[in-house]
């Protein structure tokens, strides 16, 4: 069987590997789709410090499953899953408490470990979640996605009414902003790149703010009268952002921070102890997946929106390349495996 491979940073191609063998409790699955991730393009890059090489890429997986263990009461073969792409230890103190997302010896696919983007695939089977005919495989990778950005508003604790400035209008950022309005909240999405925005609007997004032309903390200062937005998720990774993160909140607000920044960023903390804020960190998810695949199953979130193009395995690599060259041009390749 085939699958795509990274020998170094940057140099990609499609390879011959083995046949997997399933573990006692493991599902075997069948490949269908797959969904490139900002972190694939990372580690094509060379720029992800996780990543060890060669490693086969891909966390973002959907299947139809081949073969399930003995005795296995939930799942039958034939079904159409997603898989839950973070392995965790189950020993350590945050898996004590039921942080899996957030273990302290995690290994997430196609990062610390060989991953998805090859054609059949051997997984946990508590692992697997199973997702309705009526999500086509194109958009099913969307689901893992969506449960990061759920992930996000959980831990800020986001409700109704509330205003949550959203900086980083990519995949991440669209859709949080999207799921916010399901939840009776008032996103404002905060990006530079014009069509991202547009975007936005036509999914109906009422406040964004461009920074090239428009000041971000007078705009939320307008929208919420005065008082800045109750919650703040920083999904840009942009260390800009991230200071900017403590003018948008308001006295006694939230702030997640979602993005990977690949430097520091000096931050006047003072502000933290004055506005009395609670700043949390948000990685990965994993309760988070029945939710994304109703709200994608139910229409609630349009992740079809945010697929610049889906193409075959074989045009897999080529489409990883022009998106590392051309990020901006790009939300979300999926391929069909
Ligand atoms: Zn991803
Ligand atoms: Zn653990």
């Amino acid at each position: 069987m085939r699958a795509i491979c990274l020998r170094a940073p940057k140099d990609i191609m499609i390879k011959e590997v083995q046949y997997p063998k399933r573990k006692q409790d493991e599902v075997l699955v069948k490949v269908k789709s797959v969904g490139i991730c900002g972190s694939d393009v990372g580690a094509y890059m060379g720029v992800n410090p996780l990543v060890t090489y060669p490693r086969i890429i891909g966390h973002e997986i959907a299947g139809e499953l081949l073969e399930i263990p003995e005795g296995e009461k939930n799942l039958r073969s034939g079904d159409r899953i997603i898989i839950e792409p973070y392995i965790y230890c189950g020993k350590c103190y945050p898996c004590s408490i039921n942080r899996t997302n957030c273990c302290e010896n995690l290994k997430v696919l196609g990062v610390h470990i060989d991953g998805g983007f090859t054609e059949y695939f051997s997984h946990n089977r508590k692992l697997v979640h199973k997702i309705p005919k009526n999500i086509p495989w194109e958009q099913s990778p969307m689901i893992e996605p969506l449960v990061i950005a759920l992930h996000s508003l959980n831990r800020i604790k986001l409700k109704k009414d509330e205003h949550v400035a959203i900086a980083g209008a990519g995949p991440i950022g669209i859709l949080i902003a999207q799921a916010a309005m399901y939840k009776g909240a008032v996103p404002i999405l905060i990006d530079f790149i014009k069509e991202r925005l547009h975007l936005a609007t036509k999914l109906g997004v009422e406040y964004i703010c461009n920074l090239k032309e428009q000041n971000p903390v007078g705009m939320i200062k307008d929208i919420t009268k005065g008082r800045m937005a109750e919650a703040v998720i920083e999904a840009s990774g942009s260390s800009a952002a991230i200071r900017s993160s403590i003018d948008y909140v308001s006295y006694a607000g939230r702030i997640a921070f979602v993005g990977w920044p690949k430097e520091g960023t000096l931050m006047p903390t003072a502000l933290f102890t004055k506005k009395e804020l609670d700043i949390r960190g948000s990685r990965n998810g994993g309760p988070e997946f029945p939710e994304s695949i109703k709200l994608i199953a139910e229409g609630k979130v349009n992740v079809k929106a945010l697929i610049t193009k889906t193409v075959t395995m074989e045009k897999l690599p080529e489409a990883l390349i022009q998106q590392s060259e051309h990020p901006d041009n790009f939300m979300k390749i999926t391929a069909i495996i």
